[in-house]
């Protein structure tokens, strides 16, 4: 019998849309490329003791009653896939040269804080909170499936959202006119993006900074368990998740679309698979294109017409008899920039592959969680990321094997030169173990066009009314993924759990 619902890739959203379907009596058989599911948040194994997610640091909405808790609710896995909350005094730790800000959850003492280092500037920045605390509200009220009673009840919230429709960060700040220091300790943690304050979308910056601040999570059992307990919901239901089968065609009947050609790759065979919906979880530009775009309508022709996300670097690394927490690590991150503009600092890194004077992030997964399942008792993982340059780093391989090496070795050293000058000395002679990962990396493993890290790029243009949805306006098939919801754990959450509940009709988001 072929499944009710044929789903093309295993990101998260395509994951929980799987397991919310499967649960509800539907037959689902999914059809993943890696050797693991997950996409963006499989985890990965190397030298036989250390354990990477690729891609998931922090998490939100995992608490009591929002998105991904009535998720595992609604699954019963609630009490088998927990969170452990970062600190809420200082979730985010912002460093530059002459500043420093831990970021806490309460808006109040965010203001105090700033208004601590920058005391000319306390009025300025008491409205710019209050600004962010009043356009998230109103994003809430305008973010799909939207209840047009909603509207008419909270006109002057929905009024004051929409005028930064078209507004980036950067259009913000200025308009508060907070002095630079202060914008680069709040937009600091760019590398959530990967887009600096003058392209990023004011809403895409609310809208995660607020996430973080009601609470910044870490899966109990590190991310690998959440993917593993939803495979699990989707196999214990009769449902496949196939790995290692890549799919090279869209089967189409007129303008209905019936199933896939996939390859296993394992064996190099050709296998046909059918289902009666299919659900598209890979970038839906790379499936338009493998389907023909002229087949889809103009409407959505026009929204598939998204530029991607930055692509980035990240470092893997295992330090041994190092305790990071001796060095103020512990459960938060830190984000560091040696320029005061983040503007500067991401144009040198990403338009001239600059990285002499590197911004980043680091993070600690061993610190925020007692399970130790990422090494051997006497390591701690440390990841380190930044932006880099697709087209940079694509060139550089074909032409240069060596000089690619090279390349991820100098960004590399030039982020461990920071660490051993202003936050742990002696890094380097505690690091047993690292493996670096570039943008053909990215593509490589997770088969993302360009590398790109966050689907459509976080600017205004693609974050407005224009963005895609699930429509793909062919019969049969609909899209799940980053680019057709939002990007990060909790919104492809919600993006498979809102298409679940598009096509099943059982109601499981709630009020907003
Ligand atoms: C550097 C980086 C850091 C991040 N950090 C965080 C973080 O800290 N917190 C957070 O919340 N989010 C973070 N994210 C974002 C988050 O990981 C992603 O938004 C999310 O996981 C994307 O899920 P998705 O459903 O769009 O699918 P994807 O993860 O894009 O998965 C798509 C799947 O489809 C498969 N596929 C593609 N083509 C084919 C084919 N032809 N046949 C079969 N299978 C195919 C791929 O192999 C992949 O498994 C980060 C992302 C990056 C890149």
């Amino acid at each position: 019998m072929q499944p009710n619902y044929l789903i093309v890739g295993s990101g998260l959203s395509a994951l929980v849309f799987g397991a919310l379907m499967a649960n509800s009596g539907k037959k689902v058989q999914l059809l993943e490329a890696h050797e693991h599911p997950g996409g963006f948040g499989h985890t990965f194994e190397l030298a036989k003791k250390y354990r990477f997610n690729a891609q998931l640091h922090y998490v939100w909405d995992c608490g009591e009653g929002q998105t991904v808790n009535r998720v595992l609710k609604k699954l019963g896995l609630d009490q088998e896939v927990t969170f452990e909350r970062y600190d809420p005094d200082g979730f985010d730790h912002m460093r530059m040269p002459g500043y420093k800000l831990n970021m806490p959850s309460d808006p109040d003492e965010l203001v105090r804080r700033l208004s601590a280092l920058f005391p000319d500037n306390s009025k300025q920045i008491r409205r710019f909170v209050d600004a962010v605390e009043r356009t998230g509200a109103g994003m809430k009220k305008l973010s799909p499936p939207i209840d047009p009673m909603m509207l008419v009840k909270h006109p002057v919230e929905v009024i004051g959202t929409a005028q930064y429709l078209n507004s980036t960060l950067q259009d913000v700040f200025d308009k508060f006119q907070l002095p630079q220091a202060a914008q680069t300790l709040l937009a600091l943690q760019w590398p959530d993006f990967l887009l600096p304050p003058n392209q990023l979308s004011f809403y895409a910056w609310v809208a995660l900074f607020r996430g973080y601040q009601s609470g910044a999570f870490y899966a109990t059992q590190h991310f690998e368990h959440v993917i593993n307990a939803l495979v699990n919901v989707i196999e214990s239901h009769g449902g496949q998740v196939l790995l290692s089968h890549k799919v090279t065609r869209f089967k189409l009947t007129e303008r209905t679309v019936t199933g896939v050609e996939a390859t296993d790759l394992v064996t190099q065979k050709t296998h046909q698979f059918t289902g009666d919906i299919v659900i598209c979880n890979i970038d839906p530009q790379q499936a338009a294109k493998m389907i023909g775009e002229n087949m889809f309508s103009k409407t959505v022709r026009r929204k598939l017409d998204y530029e991607y996300s930055a692509s980035n670097f990240m470092a893997y690394c295992v330090v041994k008899d190092l305790d990071m927490r001796d060095y103020g690590f512990g459960k938060w991150n830190l984000f560091h920039t040696g320029h005061q503009s983040l503007n500067e600092a991401f144009s040198q890194m990403y338009e001239h592959n600059d990285f002499s004077n590197p911004s980043f992030a680091i993070t600690t997964p061993t610190l925020l969680t007692d399970a130790n399942r990422d090494c051997p008792e006497d390591c701690q993982v440390v990841e380190l990321l930044t932006v880099a340059n697709y087209g940079y780093f694509k060139a550089l391989k074909a032409r240069d094997r060596k000089a690619y090496y090279q390349k991820k070795q100098e960004i590399l050293d030039s982020i461990l030169d920071v660490i051993e000058e202003r936050y742990v000395p002696n890094f380097r002679e505690h690091m047993v173990f690292h493996v670096t990962g570039s943008p053909t990396t990215n593509e490589r493993y997770c088969l993302c066009p360009q590398g790109n890290s966050y689907g459509s790029k976080l600017t205004p243009k693609n974050m407005g009314l224009g963005r895609l949805n699930h429509q793909a306006s062919l019969n049969h098939f609909y899209f799940c993924n980053a680019s057709s919801g939002y990007p990060g754990f909790a919104p492809t959450v919600w993006t498979g759990a809102l298409l679940y509940q598009r096509l099943s009709g059982d109601v499981i988001l709630g009020d907003r």
